[in-house]
């Protein structure tokens, strides 16, 4: 469903990632693992379209969407959970599930979304921000689905949250991959990763160094810490 081949970027001279292969498919949970400095925001910001100094491609659905912008990759199906929420302050949950443009016929309904995620029907009313950490990544993921996006980049999601959220949050990916979406998680957290995910790629330095699944992950946590 998403597929990143060799893909290479720099900042001037300097080289932050290099030729990182990996794909993530249909209903699969895929962690990007690496220590500060790895590259793993920068392989985001090639995703997103932010970073235009690379080499390589990525491909979604089967189509290259490497040059695309920014705003015409959300289009294509690729959503964006960013870091800050994007949650409207001033708008109820109800007003922010409703504001997302449709980019395809997967595209959430309320009835949908209220069912996967009980907590934001019974807060519908209530404004954005006065939701807890958890209720907030739910709407964060809720309003991405309700554009039918097709594979969820989830920018280290557990950051600063308490260990019951952090549950919440492991919840909220079940429900994307169980209704088919793809998921590439960014993540440091690699407890909580071995708790979600299919499968793991480490990133060591600008490089996938390896590629493991989640028992071979559990097996070796201890020494990725
Ligand atoms: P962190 O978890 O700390 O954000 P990361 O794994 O996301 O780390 P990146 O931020 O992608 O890593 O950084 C990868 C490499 O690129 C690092 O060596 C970093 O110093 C370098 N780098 C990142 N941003 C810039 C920039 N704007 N200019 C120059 N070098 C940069």
């Amino acid at each position: 469903m998403l597929e990143i081949e060799n893909l290479s970027a720099w900042y001037g001279e300097a080289q932050a990632l290099r030729e990182a292969t990996l794909s993530v498919g249909a209903g699969e949970v895929v962690t990007l693992v690496g220590r500060n400095g790895a590259g793993k925001t920068t392989l985001v910001r090639c995703l997103m379209g932010l970073h235009r100094h690379l080499t390589g491609s990525v491909w979604l659905d089967g189509r290259d969407i490497t040059s695309l912008p920014a705003h015409r990759r959300a289009r294509a199906g690729l959503g964006w959970v960013q870091d800050d929420r994007g949650i409207f302050a001033n708008l109820s949950v109800e007003e922010n599930l409703l504001l997302p443009p449709r980019v395809s016929e997967s595209a959430w309904t309320l009835e949908q979304v209220y069912d996967a995620f009980p907590a934001l029907g019974i807060r519908r009313r209530a404004g954005g921000t006065t939701l807890s950490g958890g209720e907030q990544q739910m709407l964060a993921v809720a309003r991405v689905l309700r554009t039918g996006a097709r594979v969820l980049l989830l920018d280290e999601p557990s950051e600063g949250l308490a260990p019951v959220i952090v549950a919440q949050i492991g919840e909220i990916v079940r429900t994307a991959k169980q209704s088919g979406i793809g998921v590439l998680l960014i993540e440091q957290n690699v407890r909580f990763a071995a708790t979600v995910a299919d499968r793991h790629y480490l990133l060591a330095q600008g490089r996938l160094v390896e590629s493991l699944d989640n028992d071979e992950f559990v097996e070796r946590q201890d020494e990725l810490l």
